[in-house]
C-alpha cells in the first residue's frame, strides 16, 4: 500500500482516519497489525482486502491496483485470493453453519461443494454443528465457522480482524493453531488485527497504527 490515507464525512465533517499509510506485506509472512482502539486498524484491513475504497493513495493486492477497479472487479479479486474473519463475524443469519461455509464456493462456481464444505467444518471441530444456524451457536463456536469460510477459497492472504476477540484461552489457543498451520502449510499470509500482544508476538512483523500513521513497524526475526 502506498500513501493511503481514508476520511470520513460525518455531519459535515472530515474525519481523517489514516493518513499517508505505506508498507508492503511479504507473501507467506505472518503479520500484526495493533494500535489503540479507534486508531483505524479495522478501517486499514478493510482497504488492504479490497472491501472498500480508499480516500487517498493506493493498494496493491498480489500485484493487481485495486483502486483502478469497479466494485464487482473487485470483488471478483477477493473472491480469488482474499479470505476475511470479521470482528463480529459476519455469518449470514438464514444460512447454516454449512451453508455459509458454502458461500464462497458457490460464488468460485466450484462443483460438488457439500463435502468440501464438511470437510472444512471438521477441521475447525464443527462437523456436528452443521445444520445450526448461527444463533444457535455460541461465540466461539461463530468465529470457528467464520474461519472454516474464511479458508474455503483457499486464499492466498487471509485478514482476520481480533480473530481471537471475545474467545476464552482454550477457543483461543485453538484457533491461533488453526491460523498458523494455514501459514506453514498451504503458505497463506497472514494479516491480523488484535489487541492481544501475546498474538502479536508470535508473528514474524508488528505494525503499529497511531494517529492515522505508522507508528512502529518491528521485524520479529524469530518468527519472521
Ligand atoms: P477498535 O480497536 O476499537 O476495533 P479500530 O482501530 O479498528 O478500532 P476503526 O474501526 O478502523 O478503528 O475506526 C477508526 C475510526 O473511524 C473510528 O474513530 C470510527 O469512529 C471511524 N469510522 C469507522 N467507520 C466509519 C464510518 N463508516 N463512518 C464514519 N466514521 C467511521
Amino acid at each position: 500500500i502506498s500513501h493511503l490515507g481514508k476520511s470520513y464525512q460525518n455531519a459535515g465533517r472530515t474525519l481523517v482516519v489514516l493518513d499517508d499509510i505505506n508498507f508492503s506485506i511479504s507473501p507467506g509472512s505472518t503479520n500484526a497489525i495493533v494500535g489503540p482502539s479507534g486508531s483505524g486498524k479495522t478501517t486499514l484491513l478493510g482497504l488492504c482486502a479490497g472491501l472498500d475504497r480508499s480516500t487517498t493513495g493506493s493498494v496493491e493486492l498480489n500485484g493487481i491496483a485495486l483502486d483502478k477497479l469497479t466494485e464487482d472487479e473487485r470483488a471478483e479479486v477477493r473472491n480469488r485470493n482474499v479470505g476475511f474473519i470479521f470482528q463480529n463475524f459476519q455469518l449470514l443469519p438464514t444460512l447454516t453453519a454449512l451453508e455459509n461455509v458454502m458461500v464462497p464456493l458457490e460464488l468460485r462456481g466450484e462443483k460438488n461443494i457439500r463435502p468440501r464444505a464438511l470437510e472444512l467444518l471438521d477441521k475447525v471441530g464443527l462437523a456436528d454443528r452443521g445444520h445450526h444456524y448461527p444463533l444457535q451457536l455460541s461465540g466461539g463456536e461463530q468465529q470457528r465457522v467464520s474461519l472454516a469460510r474464511a479458508f474455503s477459497n483457499q486464499p492466498k492472504i487471509l485478514f482476520a480482524d481480533e480473530p481471537t476477540g471475545n474467545l476464552d484461552a482454550e477457543t483461543s489457543e485453538k484457533v491461533e493453531g488453526l491460523l498458523f498451520d494455514l501459514n506453514r502449510d498451504a503458505g497463506t499470509t497472514l494479516i491480523l488485527v488484535t489487541h492481544d500482544l501475546e498474538l502479536a508476538a508470535k508473528t514474524g512483523r508488528i505494525i503499529r497504527i497511531k494517529g492515522g500513521r505508522v507508528a512502529e513497524d518491528i521485524i520479529n526475526k524469530h518468527n519472521a
